[in-house]
């Protein structure tokens, strides 16, 4: 495999295109989201045999997004509402069953993964199990390099060096174990394994929730950070809206694997439209958030996704439902002039 030069690795960027074995120049000034989201969808059959039909599971249904370059998206929703299986889509690890994905225009279906990689990274919920406990930090850390073949060793140790400044880890830490780290520390260490590749966008899936409530702060002004400085794009997923609170330029929120609202972060958290979002808001608001999953204060448990209720899916759960929400499924409508959308007969 051939090797970059030094002048390609350090500090560049590759270019934004994703079926680029062969590179286009990059075109800062694009005017395609660094990332769209068409019509996404992805079902599962459960069950089922050779003489038995299976139930279908729709885990992600229908979903559009865009983000402008730079800018960062919140995707939030309680466990089980499909951000997971979004987050894997977008990072070519499950393939949609409807839709595309978008990637500076270009469609991720059918894309290299290696060429991908250098486009979209992911930052994982728990560092404790993301990193492997046998390897050195230089080693995991400079892993995607040695994997894309990216620079000679000798560049390669000083890129991975750069990178731990880059996070705030002592050069130290790059012969220590994972096991020798904090918890806090090691998410650091999941971010530089992120960062290494200068990728354009990076999907932060729950990147706190398993550390401790002190430390969460410091790794989210550590991605506002980095964001400014390498200029990312971030998707960033959570169950709790007070993680996600100034981080975020926009909000989408999640329920049973739809989008029921979605707005800028003013509208979402001054006024928001929908009482899913309203709930969840006011969970946000307890004494601790950002511990577990919050008890948004709606009784039942939220329905199974493979036998979701009829009409809006939300109707058994929310204290304002009508006749017609068990009946019809609102549709996902604009408002603000389209700069935000939401699902609800009543908004
Ligand atoms: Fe509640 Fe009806 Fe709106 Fe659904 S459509 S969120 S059930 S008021």
């Amino acid at each position: 495999m051939k090797a970059q030069s030094t002048a390609e690795m350090v500090g560049s960027r590759p270019s934004s295109r994703i079926s680029n074995a062969s590179s286009t120049p990059e075109t800062s000034q694009s005017p395609n989201p660094a990332l769209e989201l068409c019509g996404l969808s992805k079902s599962f059959t459960l069950g089922g045999g050779l003489f038995k039909r299976g139930r279908t599971l729709g885990a992600v249904n229908d979903v559009s997004l865009r983000i402008p370059r730079g800018q960062v998206m919140g995707l939030v929703g309680e466990s089980g509402c499909g951000k997971s299986t979004l987050a894997k889509m977008l990072l070519g690890l499950t393939s949609p069953t409807e839709g595309d994905v978008l990637v500076d225009g270009e469609p991720l279906r059918g894309a290299d993964q290696k060429a991908l990689a250098r486009h979209i990274q992911p930052i994982f919920q728990d560092p404790y199990s993301s990193l492997n406990p046998r390897k050195r930090i230089a080693q995991i850390v400079g892993l995607p390099l040695r994997v894309h073949g990216i620079g000679t060793a000798r560049e390669q140790a000083t890129r991975v060096a750069e990178t731990l400044d880059v996070v705030g880890l002592p050069r130290r830490a790059a012969e220590q174990f994972p096991g020798q780290l904090s918890g806090g520390q090691r998410q650091r260490v999941a971010i530089a394994r992120a960062l290494i590749m200068r990728p354009d966008i990076v999907i932060c899936d729950e990147p706190t929730s398993a550390l401790d409530v002190s430390v969460q702060a410091q790794i989210l002004n550590l991605l506002l950070d980095l964001k400014t400085e390498f200029g990312l794009t971030y998707l960033f997923i959570s169950h709790d809206l007070a993680v996600v609170e100034h981080l975020v330029d926009r909000v989408a929120v999640m329920y049973l694997g739809r989008i029921v609202e979605e707005g800028s972060r003013e509208q979402i958290f001054s006024a928001p439209r929908h009482p899913y979002t309203q709930a969840l808001l006011d969970s946000a608001l307890t004494p601790e958030p950002g511990l577990g999953v919050p008890d948004i204060g709606l009784g039942d448990a939220m329905p199974d996704p493979s036998n979701p209720p009829s009409g809006c899916a939300f109707h058994p759960r929310c204290p304002k439902a009508q006749a017609i929400c068990q009946q019809t499924r609102p549709r996902l409508e604009e408002f603000r002039g389209g700069n935000a959308r939401v699902a609800c007969h009543l908004a």
